[in-house]
């Protein structure tokens, strides 16, 4: 699996909705290739910020460009 299929499969990882063969392979790629598990610590954190401002009192538009960032965001040296 590449970088790039990981990256696209990380959303539904981290929601639990990847089917088991691609969970494993997901997490094979990870043990081995730095820049993802990197990403992947990122993306955890970056999903614990947006479900907290869920919660508060953020006005929509930063909400909005949170959001943005965070989807168009991919690691650096992508294989
Ligand atoms: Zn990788």
């Amino acid at each position: 699996m590449t970088c790039r299929q990981v990256v696209q499969l990380l959303n539904d990882y981290l929601e639990g909705m990847l089917p088991a063969a691609d969970r494993q392979r997901v997490e094979e790629h990870l043990a081995g290739c730095e820049a993802c598990a990197a990403f992947v610590g990122q993306l955890r954190a970056s999903r614990r910020l947006v479900a907290r401002l869920a919660e508060e009192e953020v006005p929509a538009s930063v909400k909005q460009e949170l959001l943005t960032a965070f989807r168009n965001w991919r690691p650096a040296g992508l294989r």
